[in-house]
């Protein structure tokens, strides 16, 4: 079922008007953009973007969105770099009342249940977990779920942390940041003594990073239907 739902909303194209960007650190930036009413989505969800100003090759990419659709705006957030690809300097080229085309939501990364969940967060790869905590501050459940964040940045430049500081202080979900590998393996491992396979288990980043820990989960005895996977690439 989902698979066609995902199916009908990549065929619905609209355009979203740019309202603003920022810089969220040295190399990222997030990008706002009007929400029109009935453009909703599960919080973990990624949308299909795609540059309509000017004409360049791979005009389109995936990217989590950011926002919870409570927040009523649709928030992507994304690393630049020095030598940016076209569709990057695209972005920065954004002004006020531009417009950018979307498709989407799709994706089954989003929580269904209410299961013991562990969020795994590489880098950039927070984007789809901010819309998650958010959307359950806003329906003001948190202190019903059982749900942690392990946000992995070895460069220990943590997005969004304010706010996902102020989402753990008045909710019962908790944010653990990390810079090593070493650690993200102890911290997995202390909620797979606890849960096993009975918790649901999100990993986001980059690719490399997202496969190298669903395969530690598995070899803790985590089976594939528990582990959902938004991997990144291009980092
Ligand atoms: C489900 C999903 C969700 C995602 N969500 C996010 C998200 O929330 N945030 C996010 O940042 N990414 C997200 N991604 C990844 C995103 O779609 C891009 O692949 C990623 O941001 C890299 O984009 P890019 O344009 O820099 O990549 P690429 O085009 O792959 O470029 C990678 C690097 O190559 C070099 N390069 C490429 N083209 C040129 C050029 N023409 N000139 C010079 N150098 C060049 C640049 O150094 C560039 O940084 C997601 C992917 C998936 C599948």
């Amino acid at each position: 079922m989902s698979f066609l739902k995902d199916l009908f909303s990549i065929f619905k194209k609209r355009e979203l008007l740019f309202l603003e960007s920022y810089k969220e650190s040295d190399d990222v930036y997030t990008f706002l953009f009007e929400k029109e009413k009935d453009l909703t989505w599960n919080a973990g969800q990624y949308g299909l973007f795609s540059i309509t100003h000017k004409s360049i090759k791979n005009a389109t990419k995936p990217f989590s969105l950011a926002s919870a659709s409570t927040e009523n705006v649709v928030k992507i957030t994304t690393r630049i770099s020095d030598d940016p690809s076209d569709f990057k300097k695209a972005m920065l080229e954004l002004k006020q009342g531009m417009k950018i085309k979307m498709s989407g939501p799709v994706g089954a990364f989003y929580l269904q249940e209410n299961s013991p969940s562990l969020l795994i967060a590489g880098g950039i790869g927070i984007t789809p977990f901010r819309s998650i905590v958010k959307q359950i501050e806003a329906e003001k459940n948190g202190d019903e779920k059982q749900i942690h964040l392990l946000y992995m940045d070895t460069r220990k430049s943590y997005l969004y942390k304010d706010e996902l500081d102020g989402i753990a202080n008045h909710t019962s979900i908790s944010v653990t940041y990390l810079d090593s590998r070493n650690d993200l393996e102890q911290k997995i491992d202390k909620f797979t003594a606890l849960y096993k396979d009975n918790g649901k288990y999100f990993i986001a980043g980059p690719k490399s990073m997202v496969e190298s820990v669903s395969t530690y989960l598995q070899s803790n005895h985590i089976s594939k239907r528990n582990i959902k996977k938004d991997a990144f690439f291009g980092y």
